[in-house]
């Protein structure tokens, strides 16, 4: 059963359903989702689900941390009672069975399994099916000898130890990441944690040449809601120069950088007299003040671009989503490019993208 294959982070299974079902709906694709709560994914069946996911791009899909089209499901996966379970010939049958006679289609594969309670035992089970499975694929003509990331991807998604997803991924409209998680070490001399999220934002939210262009040495930034430091470190460190807006203290080694500097006072009021390169926020408030506040500064144009978090409810998180992304679109009352993502180090928010269009 054909279907558009979707990982987020555990919990957030109503969202990425509620996000795909809207979305499909809207492109005119006829389906439905299906997903378990703390399952850490979700499926939209649709029949012609490598359609549905032309019409989705990955970058749009807020909830979702990877983006694949599943072709197989195998829910017993070559386990045999009374005898070992052949998983590798489970696999290499099922691709068999639906894709047909081997051609030389896939340039990696990865082996992994779900991001939630029941899915994080199995990252060895993952490890050695990932190592058995893969000379197998060569030798049947599946997979080319030496990865070539360009090429499809092949997807084995561990549900359970005997219970699988084969999917395929579009490398130019996926995560490149192994189960969509990028691997970002916390440094120790970051202040804060939190540093990892805006590390993720634009190593996500902006593709290579963006972050050439706009993470540049003579660039000036403005972070609200900045104590201890973590985000107003990570600007520091691609060589901007940082206004850093909170009553809370600032961790010293910044400050004795010289590249920043330390305004309390509210976030909500203060702005600056000229155009900054960037605006980031991670203040803790209601995140519909948050966006209104955001769109203000682009449309009064106190900066170009900016990355801010929106802390989501406990309930009805997807209908807030949405209605805090249109008031923020509607808001800035001028051409404004955004992307959202629920990140991997984003707990119960997600992070937003925006700038606006050079006149
Ligand atoms: N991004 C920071 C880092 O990487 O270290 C962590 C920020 S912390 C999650 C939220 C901060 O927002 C707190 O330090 C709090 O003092 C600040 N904050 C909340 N409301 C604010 C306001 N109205 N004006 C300025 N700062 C505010």
């Amino acid at each position: 059963s054909p279907a558009l294959l979707a990982y987020c982070r555990a919990g957030f299974e109503p969202e990425i359903a509620a996000e795909l079902t809207e979305r499909a709906g809207a492109a005119g694709f006829a389906g439905y989702a299906r997903t378990e709560r703390g399952s850490g994914f979700a499926r939209y069946m649709c029949d012609d689900a490598e359609a549905l996911s032309h019409a989705l791009p990955f970058r749009d899909l807020i909830f979702a941390r990877q983006k694949l089209v599943a072709f197989a499901e195998l829910p017993t996966l070559g386990a045999q009672p009374g005898a070992k379970p052949d998983r590798v010939g489970a696999i290499i049958d099922a691709m068999a069975a639906t894709l047909g006679n081997p051609t030389l289609r896939f340039g990696e594969v990865h082996v992994e399994h779900a991001d939630s309670d029941e899915g994080r035992p199995l990252a060895g089970l993952s490890r050695a099916l990932g190592n058995a499975l893969r000379p197998v694929l060569r030798e049947a003509g599946w997979l080319t000898h030496i990865d070539s990331p360009a090429r499809p991807r092949l997807h084995v998604m561990l549900e359970t130890g005997d219970h699988a997803h084969l999917a395929i991924a579009d490398p130019s409209d996926s995560s490149p990441f192994p189960m969509g998680i990028p691997r970002l070490r916390a440094n120790p001399q970051a202040p804060s944690r939190s540093a990892l999220k805006l590390e993720e934002a634009f190593l996500t939210l902006l593709d290579a040449d963006e972050r050439t262009a706009w993470l540049n040495d003579n660039y000036v930034a403005a972070d609200l809601g900045a104590a201890p430091g973590g985000w107003s470190w990570v600007l520091m460190r691609h060589g901007l120069r940082v206004t850093s807006v909170d009553n809370g203290p600032m961790a010293q080694h910044l400050l004795d950088s010289g590249r920043v500097e330390h305004l309390r006072a509210d976030g909500f009021v203060w702005h600056p007299k000229r155009m900054l390169d960037w605006m980031v926020c991670d203040m803790v408030e209601q995140p519909r003040r948050v966006a209104e506040r955001m769109a203000t500064w682009l449309r009064e144009g106190w900066c170009r671009h900016t990355v801010f978090n929106l802390k989501l409810p406990m309930k009805k998180r997807w209908d807030e989503t949405m209605h805090c992304l249109s008031l923020f679109e509607e808001q800035v009352e001028k051409p404004v490019v955004w992307r959202a993502k629920q990140l991997y180090h984003d707990r119960e928010e997600i992070t937003v993208f925006a700038h606006t269009r050079s006149p």
